[in-house]
C-alpha cells in the first residue's frame, strides 16, 4: 500500500481485518518507505497537486492511459527501484501478496520473481469505475476490481479474463458495524448535541476540494433558513485546511477536525456526507446507508465514481457551493422525503463483505488451500499464511 490520500491504507486495513484467523498480514510501503528518492515524494505530493494543479494529475492519468507507454517506463524504472523492493518484499518471506496501489504492480511482481519467489501476486483495484492503467499488470495472478466497467478497462490493459473478477471495494468492519445505528445516539457519544442533525463534510485522507468555500456557503444557508442543524468537518491530514477552519467565525455549531480514526462513527452520527468522490468514502457511506452529495472529483480516476453515485440514487453531484448550499438546505427542511430516499439507495449499494470475499478469491490461490477455503461472511480459520498488503 501507499499514503497517497487514505483510500490505500484504508483498503490495506480492511483485508488485514478480513485475513484475521487465518493468515499473518504484513503491511509494506513500497512506495512511500523503500521506494529511491524522489519516488518515496511522491504520496506526499498527492494532496497539494490535486488541490492546486488537477490539470497537471489528470495529464499524469492521461499519459498513463497505455499499457504499452507504461511497459516503456516500467522498463526504465525496474534497474532503479528494484534492489530496494525486492529486498524489502523478500525480506517478508510472503506466501501471498496483495497489492492495492497502481504503481505497486510491475515493479514489486518482477522483483518478486527474479528473487525466486513464486508467491500468487493479488491486484485489488480500488478505483472502482474509471481506474487508470497502471492497475492493469497482465502477470498479476488476480485482479479484482469493483465493477463491470473497470473490468473492461482491466481487458482494454490486455488482462486475461480469467484474472480479472468483480466483487467490490473493500471496507473496513468498523463500517458494516455501524450499520443500523441511531443516530441520536452517535452524536452523543461523539460529545456533539444529539438532537441537531448532523452535515458531514470530507475531502478523504488528504482534505482535498473547496471545503471552505462550501463549508461557508451551506452553514450561511442553513443558518438563514433556520434550520436547528450542526456541521463537522473533517480535514484529513490536510492542517493548513484544518487550522483555516478552526479560525472561521461559523453562523452554527460546526466541529473542525484533522485526521480522524473513527471515521465509521462520524458516518454514522451524519445524516448527510458531502464530499469529492473518493472510493474508499463512497463505499463507506454506502456501507453506513448515509447519502451523499459529491462536490468534486479528481479528474480521470474519480469522474466515474460520480456516475456511480448518482445511477445508484444515493447522491447526487453539484459542485457549486451556492447549488450545494441549496440543496441542502431544501433537504434539511422539515417534510422534505429526500435524505431517507437516498439513505435507502446508499444501503442498498453497499457491499460490507466485499473485504471477505476478495480475502477468500486470494487465499484459494495458495496450492495448498483452494479446496480448504470457501466464500462464507465468517469461514472458520484454516492454516497460517504470510500474507503481505503491499
Ligand atoms: N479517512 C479517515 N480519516 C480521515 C479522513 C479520511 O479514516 O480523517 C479515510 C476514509 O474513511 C477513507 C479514506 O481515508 O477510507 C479516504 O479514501 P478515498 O478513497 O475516499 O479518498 P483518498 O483519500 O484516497 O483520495
Amino acid at each position: 500500500m501507499a499514503d497517497s490520500g487514505g483510500g490505500h491504507r484504508s483498503a490495506a486495513v480492511s483485508l488485514a481485518e478480513a485475513l484475521e484467523g487465518r493468515a499473518r498480514g504484513v503491511f509494506v510501503n513500497l512506495l512511500d518507505e523503500h521506494a529511491p528518492f524522489p519516488l518515496n515524494h511522491l504520496s506526499a505530493l498527492y494532496g497539494p497537486l490535486v488541490n492546486r494543479a488537477p490539470w497537471l494529475y489528470h495529464a499524469i492519468y492521461q499519459a498513463s492511459a497505455s499499457r504499452r507507454r507504461l511497459a516503456l517506463l516500467e522498463d526504465a524504472a525496474y534497474p532503479w527501484v528494484q534492489g530496494r523492493i525486492t529486498a524489502a518484499l523478500v525480506a517478508e518471506q510472503p506466501d501471498l501478496v496483495i497489492n492495492v496501489h497502481p504503481m505497486q504492480n510491475a515493479l514489486p511482481l518482477r522483483s518478486l520473481r527474479g528473487a525466486g519467489n513464486r508467491a500468487p501476486f493479488v491486484t485489488v483495484v480500488t478505483d472502482p469505475v474509471s481506474p487508470s492503467m497502471a492497475w492493469f499488470y497482465p502477470a498479476v495472478d488476480l485482479c479484482v476490481v469493483a465493477t463491470d466497467a473497470a473490468r473492461r478497462v482491466a481487458l482494454t490493459a490486455g488482462m486475461d479474463p480469467s484474472r480479472v473478477v468483480v466483487i467490490g471495494l473493500p471496507v473496513r468492519r468498523a463500517f458494516a458495524a455501524a450499520r443500523g445505528r441511531l443516530k441520536p445516539a452517535g452524536r452523543a457519544s461523539l460529545g456533539l448535541p444529539p438532537e441537531r442533525p448532523l452535515v458531514l463534510l470530507t475531502g478523504g485522507g488528504a482534505g482535498i476540494g473547496r471545503l471552505p468555500v462550501l463549508a461557508r456557503a451551506i452553514a450561511r444557508r442553513l443558518a438563514q433558513a433556520h434550520i436547528p442543524t450542526q456541521m463537522a468537518i473533517i480535514a484529513g491530514h490536510n492542517q493548513p485546511l484544518q487550522q483555516h477552519l478552526q479560525a472561521e467565525p461559523w453562523p452554527l455549531p460546526v466541529t473542525v477536525l484533522g485526521f480522524v480514526d473513527a471515521m465509521a462513527d462520524w458516518l454514522a452520527a451524519a445524516d448527510l456526507l458531502i464530499t469529492k468522490a473518493g472510493p474508499g468514502t463512497l463505499a463507506e457511506a454506502a456501507c453506513v446507508g448515509v447519502p451523499v452529495l459529491v462536490t468534486g472529483f479528481i479528474p480521470g480516476q474519480e469522474a466515474g465514481n460520480v456516475t456511480w453515485v448518482e445511477s445508484s440514487g444515493m447522491g447526487i453531484f453539484a459542485d457549486q457551493p451556492d447549488r450545494a448550499a441549496a440543496l441542502v438546505a431544501e433537504w434539511f427542511a422539515p417534510g422534505d422525503p429526500t435524505l431517507a430516499r437516498m439513505a435507502a439507495h446508499a444501503a442498498a449499494a453497499a457491499q460490507p463483505d466485499a473485504a471477505e470475499r476478495i480475502v477468500c478469491a486470494a487465499l484459494a490461490l495458495l496450492p495448498d488451500r483452494s479446496d480448504t477455503v470457501t466464500c462464507t461472511a465468517h469461514p472458520a480459520p484454516t492454516c497460517q499464511d504470510q500474507v503481505l498488503t503491499s
